[in-house]
Parts: structure tokens; sequence; C-alpha cells
């Protein structure tokens, strides 16, 4: 893959997809611009090569033909401010009078096109459709590493249509990151997977038992694993069909080596409420009518240690409902336990949704290596799929 650093972009067309799925309140403005920030350095090379750009992406999930709530033109206000100029609209995201929008951008000029998803030839990958999309830029980028994992029009099948097909900043770092824990660990190397289901994790579990040292498996999933031991789970969130898999899981770990690392103790509540009494009790004997929503001390403590002396750490998905304040004490102590291990000269990637959400509220973004903003494709990277938009741009 060539990145957008080995091109000389001055007096080309750079038709980049971003991924500019922002929350919007009901006035239309953006209340979280994570997004936006990500993508500047890649559009900020491009203009400051001397070249244009012009920016496609998708907002929400429209359902039949345009919708005014997911209208990318309630951006253009705040893109102006980020990028400091004029930025123009196109009120569809293909057709004549955009080709004309198109050509008559100068150097320097930002051009913003309608939602992509107005049109269904999107998510269907759409060969005509990306032809169309394809005439408005002489090189196409790629920076939506989000939605890699998706063949759509925009995303993958674009890519066959331009001769330079360049990877931006965000795509890049994400992809070196997801190498730095699955291709170059040092050791040891612990991973941390939390969150309410297995079911998701399934596979990159089974991929990292191959790789790691430590496997941390805290949250809701935990208590799939202490049914399938054979412990009383009370009303804790269990995958009745996933028990087999729990036990082959917790085999294969012992076969390949791996420290599978289950949490000793719980914080059990008897409501799912931020006020409903707790106690703390060992993982194997939660009475009926209570429900694990936390890891307790002492796992806290164990899994501390682990994360604080390892060299290499992946962390995906909260130690318990850490967005109630009486469960969330478990993730806070593994997220402050990664920053000690990163601060020690460790490599740490947090992998995105709820561990990323926990890290930055904390404020500890800037003091972990990377925190990916992949969700989905990250997970599936992972896991050795391989995901279309990138493989687009390969040679
Ligand atoms: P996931 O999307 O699978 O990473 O799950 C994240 C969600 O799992 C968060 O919303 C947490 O509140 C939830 N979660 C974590 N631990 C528990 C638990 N012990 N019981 C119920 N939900 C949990």
């Amino acid at each position: 893959m060539k990145s957008v650093d080995q091109f000389d972009f001055n007096g080309k067309k750079a038709l980049i997809r971003v991924d500019f799925n922002v929350p919007l309140n009901s006035e239309f403005q953006i209340t979280d611009d994570t997004r936006i920030r990500a993508a500047t350095p890649t559009i900020q090379k491009i203009l400051a090569d001397g070249g244009s750009v012009i920016l496609m992406s998708h907002l929400g999930r429209p359902k039949e033909g345009p919708e005014d709530k997911f209208s990318l033109k309630h951006l253009v206000p705040h893109l102006s401010k980020v990028f400091d100029r004029r930025v123009k609209f196109a009120t569809d995201c293909i057709g004549a009078e955009t080709e004309e929008l198109s050509s008559s951008l100068e150097p320097g000029d930002i051009l913003l096109l309608e939602n992509l998803r107005f049109y269904k030839e999107e998510t269907k990958g759409d060969i005509d459709f990306s032809k169309k999309l394809a005439r408005l830029g002489d090189v196409y980028v790629n920076d939506a590493f989000g939605t890699a994992h998706r063949a759509h029009a925009s995303t993958a099948v674009i890519a066959q249509f331009f001769t330079d097909k360049l990877c931006g900043y965000v795509m890049n770092a994400e992809i070196e990151n997801a190498q730095m824990v699955i291709e170059k660990a040092k050791k040891p190397f612990t991973a941390i997977m939390g969150g309410a289901k297995i079911s998701d994790k399934i596979l990159i579990i089974e991929r990292l038992l191959d790789r790691v040292d430590n496997l941390i498996i805290g949250g809701g999933m935990s208590y799939t694993f202490f049914k399938a031991l054979g412990g009383s789970i009370g009303n804790s969130l269990v995958e009745e069909e996933k028990l087999d898999l729990a036990k082959e899981l917790i085999k294969k770990a012992k076969e390949k080596g791996v420290n599978l690392s289950l949490p000793f103790d719980s914080i059990i509540a008897d409501d799912f409420n931020n006020d409903a009494a707790t106690q703390v009790v060992s993982n194997t004997s939660i009475p009926d009518g209570w429900m694990g929503l936390d890891i307790g001390p002492q796992a806290k403590e164990v899994f501390a240690e682990l994360i604080e002396n390892s060299s290499t750490i992946l962390w995906n998905g909260p130690m318990g409902v850490f967005e109630m304040s009486n469960f969330a004490k478990g993730t806070i102590r593994v997220a402050e336990a990664v920053v000690k291990a990163t601060e020690k000269g460790g490599f740490s990637l947090i992998g995105g949704g709820d561990s990323a959400a926990a890290i930055n509220s904390l404020g500890y973004g800037d003091r972990v290596s990377y925190v990916s903003t992949g969700g989905g494709a990250l997970l599936e990277y992972m896991e050795g799929k391989v995901l279309p938009g990138v493989a687009a741009l390969e040679d």
C-alpha cells in the first residue's frame, strides 16, 4: 500500500473517503468531532502540497434516499472553521452538477459531497455508482479505516478506477498499530478481553491464543466461562449456547501454555441499576437474583499486576458496566494499569468501542500507545480477515 506521504498532490484533485459519521444534536451541531480531527492531517497534507480535496462520507443510516437529518450539509460550518476556508457543498454525491463543481476546484479548495448512503448503490458496492464517483477526482485516498471491512462502492469498489490509490494517515496508523500486536508483539504479551458477549470475540480470542502469554477475560463474558466450569452465576449475563465453546477455549489455552486469567471475584448487585444493593463474592457462588456487574477487588489487583508487568497489551471491552459509576472501578483499575505499563516502555493498543470511550473519559487517551477508532474493522483485521478497503489499495 502506498501512503499519502509518498505522493505529491500538487495540481491534483484528491477524492478522499473519510469517516465523518459524527454524532449530531437536535440542532444539528456536532457533539463529538473526533473523527473529523482524525482525518485532518491527511486533508492538510493534500492542501499543503497544492492539491484540492473532495470529501465523501456516509452519515447515519438513511433508509430510503435523502433525509434532511442525515445531510452532510450540517457539517459545512464546522469544517469551514477547522480548515479556515469556505468549504463548498455538493447537494448530490454524483451527477453532472457535482462533476462541474469538482472540475472548477482550484488548489486549496475543499468540496464536501452529500451523504453517500442516500444511494443504496453505495452499500451494495454498485460498479456504475462507483464509476460515477470516480469521475470526480484524479487520485483516490481512503482514510476511513472504520468502514474498511465493508466492500462498499466508496470504500473498495471505486479503487479499481484509479491508477493512484493511497491510504491516508488514519488508515496507515491503524494498520501499523494493529501489526504491532499481531505480528511484532514483545513478550510478555497480555490481551484483555471484556464486554458483554463472547460471541463477538471468539475468532480474535482463538487467534490470540497462539500469540499471547496472558489472556485476561473480564466483564459480562466471563460469567459464561464460570458457568461452563460448573459455578453458580445467579442472574449474571450468560450465553448458554457458548458454554461448550468456553470449555474448549479453556482447554486450548492450557494446551498452548497461555495463562487464561478469569476474575476471581465480582461485585454483584440485586438489580441492573447504579443504586442497587451490592456485595463482593467469589465468581463461582453468585446467589440467585444477583448479577455480577464488575470485577471484584482481588481480581482487580491480579489483573493490574499482570498488565503492569507486560511489554505488549491489547485491550478490548470493559471489565464491567462502567457506564454506571458504582460498577466502573474494575475498568478504571485496568485503565490505570495499562497507562503504568505504557509509561514503563510497553506498547498498548486500545481496541475501539467501549474501552476507547473508557480510556478517553478518564483522560488517559494520550498516555497509552494508540487508541483505535476502528471498532468492527479492527476486530476483523485482528481475526486475520482481509479487509476489502485495505485490499483495494494494494497494488
Ligand atoms: P461489548 O460491546 O461486547 O464490548 O460490550 C460492552 C458493554 O458490555 C458495555 O455497555 C458494558 O456495560 C457491558 N458489560 C460489561 N460487563 C457487564 C456485565 N458484567 N454485565 C452486563 N453488561 C456488562
